[in-house]
């Protein structure tokens, strides 16, 4: 027990710090800046960050938002999407505990956390992460060779149906990063777990579609990536429990 909340701790730890990582790949990458080389600054003043100003989530806090420097105010986007990657690793870790799967999962949430952040600003989901996710899903078969015909089959489960209907409905139907995104994740879950999670995410993207275009009476526009995200996180973790519930009420 002593040991499983030791392991959670690190985990979140170093969840936040990769969490900080992420934020500079949200900001930079549909920018096309360089993710390494450039030094963190602030946005209004200019000011290079100390290493004390880059502890994630805790800096943020300490500053209560704004800079150094300036005081300009700092996006809360920034501690939220820390914290958010350290609580999906240790929902993973509680879920899948030491072993391979902790150690995907954990990458490709992060991978969805990113991509959906940058989807949700510029409805554009940029290749390398669902590169990322493709190096993931063969990393996930060379660990479970003998179905690797369930990620085979996950690749294309998903993916070739909305490929048909982004030719019908000529790109207005759906994006082509979120196919491909569908794409490389059957590829880590498998395809009866992809199916679920695509069934999933376009239910929940449409619930909370719904409720933003009451709530704002603007907004018409769906990044579905977001959503895609969510339902692929879930069921990486509990998709088999729920499809093996759900086929027991008929047997
Ligand atoms: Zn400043």
């Amino acid at each position: 027990m002593l040991y499983t909340i030791l392991l959670a701790v690190i985990l979140f730890l170093y969840g936040i710090i990769i969490g900080s990582f992420l934020n500079v790949c949200i900001y930079r990458i549909p920018r096309k800046e360089n993710i390494v080389t450039t030094r963190s600054h602030c946005m209004s003043c200019g000011y290079q960050l100390k290493w004390y100003d880059l502890i994630p989530l805790f800096s943020w806090l300490a500053l209560r938002g704004r800079c150094r420097k300036c005081k300009a105010g700092i996006s809360v986007q920034y501690p939220i999407v820390e914290a958010a990657n350290g609580v999906l690793y240790v929902i993973v870790f509680l879920c899948c505990g030491v072993s391979v799967e902790t150690l995907l999962y954990c990458l490709m949430a992060s991978a969805l956390l990113a991509l959906s952040v940058i989807d949700f600003r510029t409805f554009e989901i940029p290749l390398g992460f669902n590169v990322f996710i493709a190096v993931l899903g063969l990393v996930r078969i060379l660990t479970d060779l003998p179905d690797w015909k369930e990620y085979a089959i996950g690749f294309f489960a998903v993916s070739v149906p909305l490929y048909i209907i982004y030719i019908v409905t000529k790109g207005r139907g759906i994006g082509g990063g979120d196919i491909k995104l569908m794409a490389v994740s059957g590829l880590v879950l498998g395809w009866e777990c992809n199916v679920l999670a695509f069934l999933m995410g376009c239910i929940i993207g449409s619930v909370i579609h719904v409720l933003r275009m009451r709530l704002t009476k603007a907004e018409h526009v769906l990044a579905m990536g977001p959503y895609l995200s969510i339902g692929i996180y879930i069921c990486a973790l509990w998709g088999t429990r729920m499809i093996s519930w759900y086929v027991s009420l008929y047997s």
